[in-house]
């Protein structure tokens, strides 16, 4: 058990033996043992033969597997398709798509793209720590023309100068401090107001933080809860230390990953693809193995199923 995995092709012989894949499980689930998800009985006996475990109190669901209140519960496919899925999108640079995931582990593409929806998912539990310290904040533009996109989508884009059909996304990004990397939070939001962009920053910033904005008249007045530097773009992209530099190469990063890894991302879908590119940032300090035990930590107590996730009049996309 000594040598975990560090590349796919390893993750896949390695969580190919049942008994490990429970193991990694369990560690990471239970670190202190086992114990029953309906009455926290921790008493509970192992049946071998179906990597099952029994509670010894007498109630419904009395047994229960390692797949009980995780996003892995109704789910039939086993923990070593599901470890590997997890494996790929927590460690592949520029995402992954349903089609290279339904080739790797050899399910459909259907099952794939659920199970990619689902891990997004989980991933979203990992940026809801508020930033502090230095923090920038900005928004930007991503995505296709409204008029190729359902009526019903439609909703999703704004109709402004300069960003006609596009999708607004916000972020915020505190920067590196001491050890610690610079890390991103961001949200698709509706539309560029004072009042979306004030709820954004204070539901993202810890007050008194540094604020770094451009001149944007949405961000005005927010100087009474913080220390906010704003820097005219029209003049300059640097004053001092105020700036949003982080953010812009955030962007880039992942319109870069947009374009390369998704023939179409709808509205409707992207927030969750944009979950993804935070994560990869805000790890990109760990190694292969870390950033998988980080996404299967959050798994547990997050469940979706498949009609919340599609909505309605939504299609399969790549
Ligand atoms: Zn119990």
């Amino acid at each position: 058990m000594s040598s975990e995995p560090t590349t796919l092709m390893e993750a896949i012989r390695y969580f190919a033996d049942p008994d490990v894949a429970l193991d990694t499980m369990v560690k990471l689930r239970w670190p202190n043992g086992v114990c029953c998800p309906t009455c926290g009985r921790t008493d509970v006996r192992f049946v071998k033969t179906r990597r099952v475990w029994e509670c010894k109190e007498v109630h419904a669901k009395r047994q229960f597997s390692a797949k009980v209140g995780t996003v892995f519960e109704d789910s039939s496919l086993g923990l070593d398709k599901w470890f590997v899925a997890i494996w790929m999108v927590a460690n592949c640079k520029n995402g992954v798509s349903s089609y290279e995931v339904h080739r790797a582990i050899g399910v459909t593409q259907k099952s794939a793209w659920f199970m990619l929806h689902r891990i997004r998912l989980a991933m979203q539990a990992g940026s809801l720590v508020k930033a502090e310290g230095h923090v920038e904040a900005d928004e930007t533009y991503v995505g296709g023309l409204a008029k190729n996109m359902h009526k019903d989508k439609r909703e999703w884009v704004i109709k402004g100068t300069g960003g006609a059909g596009k999708t607004i996304v916000m972020g915020v990004l505190q920067r590196a401090e001491k050890d610690a990397t610079s890390r991103v939070r961001a949200r698709i939001i509706k539309e560029t107001t004072k009042a979306t962009l004030h709820a954004e920053v204070r539901a993202a910033v810890k007050p008194g933080s540094h604020l770094h904005t451009d001149a944007a008249k949405g961000y005005r007045g927010l100087s009474d809860d913080f220390k906010h530097g704003v820097v005219d773009h029209a003049v300059e992209y640097v004053r001092g230390n105020v700036h949003t530099n982080g953010l812009e190469n955030f962007w880039s990063l992942l319109k870069r990953g947009l374009k390369g890894t998704y023939v179409s991302v709808e509205p409707y879908h992207l927030f969750r693809y944009l979950d993804e590119q935070v994560f990869r940032f805000n790890e990109r300090g760990d190694n292969d193995y870390g950033r998988f035990q980080s996404v299967l930590s959050w798994v547990t107590g997050i469940r979706l199923t498949w009609s919340e996730l599609v909505g309605s009049g939504s299609e399969v996309i790549a």
